[in-house]
């Protein structure tokens, strides 16, 4: 048999059971019934089966909405998140503490881009520095190619703005690492004595 006979078939034995059910009415919805009765479970199982799959098919929908209205979706996301302040925050709390493994990842992530930041100090405020300080390394006091260092290291809450900068040579500030070394020395400048005093 090839599968288009079979699929004809097929096709034949629906037709049939379909003019039975007609000319059968009665019949049929009593043995419908009675197959109800008897196997409780198996309808349950039927239904529920059903609701779920009509609940997958609903969450697919809205979830293709949503990609094809990312901007209207996050907009009302963000309304929502702003007139539900405490619900927004306990579901935040509840993801956080079901995904311990996610929230560390984040974290990292966003030390990660931290750290590879161009910077809110601009090119020319690390010129003025360096000139301020007679374009030198701070540390071994020799004039070479000049790299901004983070005083207080980003990956320890330092700033990554002109105040937590000092010019260092490429080898002190690898030899640095990850230390909180301030070699910024000129005790004439209000700006160092404010954030001295301030450390
Ligand atoms: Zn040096």
């Amino acid at each position: 048999m090839t599968e288009e006979q079979k699929e004809l078939n097929k096709e034949r034995a629906r037709l049939r059971t379909r003019e039975w059910y007609r000319a059968n009415r009665e019949r049929a919805l009593a043995r419908e019934a009675e197959y109800r009765r008897n196997n409780p479970e198996k309808v349950k199982a039927c239904y529920t089966l059903s609701r779920s799959k009509k609940l997958e098919q609903y969450k697919a929908k809205c979830k293709e909405w949503q990609e094809d209205n990312r901007e209207k979706y996050q907009a009302s996301k963000d309304k929502w998140a702003k007139e539900n302040r405490d619900k927004a925050n306990a579901s935040i709390a509840n993801w956080k503490a079901a995904n311990p493994d996610k929230v560390l990842e984040g974290t990292r992530l966003r030390r990660a881009r931290k750290a590879a930041l161009p910077g809110s100090f601009t090119q020319a405020e690390f010129i003025e520095l360096c000139a301020k300080y007679g374009n030198i390394c701070l540390c071994c006091k020799l004039p070479e190619k000049l790299t901004a260092d983070h005083v207080i290291p980003v990956k320890h809450g330092g700033r990554n703005s002109i105040d937590n900068i000092q010019p260092l040579c490429q080898s002190c500030n690898s030899k640095k690492h990850t230390k909180s070394t301030d070699y910024r020395i000129d005790p004439t400048t209000k700006e160092i004595d404010a954030y001295q005093e301030a450390a």
